[in-house]
């Protein structure tokens, strides 16, 4: 956490990314509140469900006058409550999805019937393509996603506050 605390020790204070951020709105993500929590070094700030209500569209990072990548504090938040298998379990079961499959989302009757409409081939990842997938995921440190923490993980539900 500590080179989230460097990062974030420049910040003013000033809401500019709160005012900007679209999630806000939606889930109550307060962005300005989670930068001074990692400039305080929280340990328990990626154990919360902040880390997971970022919708990662950078309009905190692009108004920032500090220079703070704020929507990349939460990928870093992110990454550390991974490192300790806290994962929510909807993100979990697409990552399952993507190591199985190579796509995020399952190829359906219906997207093969639009794919044929549209004149484009059968959709098919190669079974290499998935295993170079996994080989990679691997290698830059997925955790194992069957470990799951005692306590369950809460992503921060749509309209729900901080
Ligand atoms: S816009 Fe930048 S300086 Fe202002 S509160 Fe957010 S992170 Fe801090
Ligand atoms: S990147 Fe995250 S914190 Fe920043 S504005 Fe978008 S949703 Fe809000």
């Amino acid at each position: 956490m500590s080179g989230l605390a460097a990062k974030a020790s420049n910040c003013m204070q000033c809401n500019v990314c709160g005012a900007a951020c679209t999630a806000g709105p939606v889930n109550g993500l307060r962005p300005r509140e989670v930068v001074q929590r990692a400039a305080a070094g929280d340990p328990g700030l990626a154990d919360g469900p902040e880390p997971w209500k970022c919708v990662t569209c950078y309009a905190c990072a692009s108004q920032c006058r500090a220079g703070i990548d704020v929507a990349e504090l939460f990928y870093e938040l992110r990454n550390e409550a991974a490192r300790r298998g806290r994962i929510p379990d909807a993100y979990r079961a697409v990552a399952k999805q993507v190591l199985a499959s190579g796509c995020a989302f399952p190829v359906t009757r219906n997207t093969a019937r639009m794919r044929q409409e549209l004149g484009l081939p059968p959709f098919a990842v190669s079974p290499r393509g998935v295993e170079e997938l996994n080989s990679l995921c691997r290698a830059a440190g997925l955790p194992d996603l069957d470990r799951h923490p005692e306590a369950p993980v809460d992503a921060g539900a749509p309209g729900k506050e901080a």
